[in-house]
């Protein structure tokens, strides 16, 4: 597997995989890669030719109070999992190549941005669709993949790329979960083993609510319930619980069919997201 750090080089090494007509798939991460990374990796090379890999832990999409600094960061061990895989190149740009001096344009895909992990985190999805854009244009994949985990995300990622006409297909990775239910996140290693143990709560509360909005349960009490659960649970805030459009994220308040709940919750100074189909 090779491992580019500079843009020139990067564009000679993708073309010469391209060569011959063969595809690309681009996998886009920050890291600290778990089996939910590695799902989608499997699911490239199912879909692609070759597998490029991106590693950027993104400073535009954290907040001034989040945990950028503190995020996890192990390259050796990404690459070593990444090269068993069959992953063709790894793209691993540094902070300055990523943003050189006076770096100054940025995209706001400002309709779906607003609301849920938009509204708690300013500014978060502009430094998404920011830096997924530029690596659309640096890698110039044929497929690109992401996980539902973050379906606000590639909700947004899939009108950036309607919207500006980008010419590739964005595909969606199903959820990869734990045994115990709870979303794989290179944030659950920030949790206590009592936090760990106890946040078991939050795919069990939304797997409880999708089932009884999908039988006809009232869907606000049902989301009121859920969150209630969530906290007795163990969790110190809910971020918000909520029934959305699965496309247009718009909020619903009565249940129709491919609706999707999504979620996000605070246990110490951790906040995890997750979502879940109805019905
Ligand atoms: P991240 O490194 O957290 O930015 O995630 C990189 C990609 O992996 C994104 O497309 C995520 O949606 C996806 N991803 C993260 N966790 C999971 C998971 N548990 N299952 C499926 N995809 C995931």
């Amino acid at each position: 597997m090779q491992i580019i750090r500079d843009i020139a080089m990067l564009r000679r090494a993708v073309s010469a995989l391209q060569q011959g007509g063969k595809s690309v798939a681009l996998v886009p991460t920050m890291g600290a890669l778990h089996a939910g990374h590695l799902s989608l990796v499997h699911m490239g090379r199912r879909v692609a030719d070759h597998v490029v890999v991106s590693i950027f832990v993104n400073p535009t999409q954290f907040g001034p109070n989040e945990d950028y600094a503190a995020y996890p960061r192990d390259e050796a061990r990404d690459a070593a999992l990444l090269a068993q895989e069959g992953v063709a190149l790894l793209w691993a740009p540094d902070v300055a190549t990523m943003y050189p001096s006076g770096h100054s344009t940025h995209i706001e895909v400002a309709e779906l941005g607003a609301d849920y992990c938009g509204a708690a985190r300013p500014g978060h999805f502009d430094g998404v669709a920011t830096i997924v854009s530029k690596l659309f244009n640096q890698v110039g994949p044929d497929i690109a993949l992401f996980g539902e985990k973050d379906w606000q995300q590639l909700a947004i990622i899939r009108r950036m790329a309607r919207d500006l006409d980008f010419a590739l297909d964005i595909l969606g990775a199903p959820i990869a979960r734990d045994a115990d239910g709870l979303a794989l996140s290179s944030r659950n290693a920030y949790l206590s083993k009592e936090q760990r143990k106890a946040a078991v709560v939050f795919p069990n509360a939304l797997k409880a609510a999708a089932k009884a909005i999908a039988g006809g349960a009232d869907v606000v009490q049902t989301i009121a319930r859920a969150e209630a659960d969530i906290v007795e649970g163990g969790f110190d805030s809910v971020d918000y619980v909520a029934l959305a459009d699965p496309v247009s994220l718009e909020r619903l308040h009565v249940f129709k069919s491919s609706a999707r709940l999504l979620a996000a919750a605070r246990i110490g100074k951790t906040r995890l997201i997750d979502n879940m189909a109805v019905g």
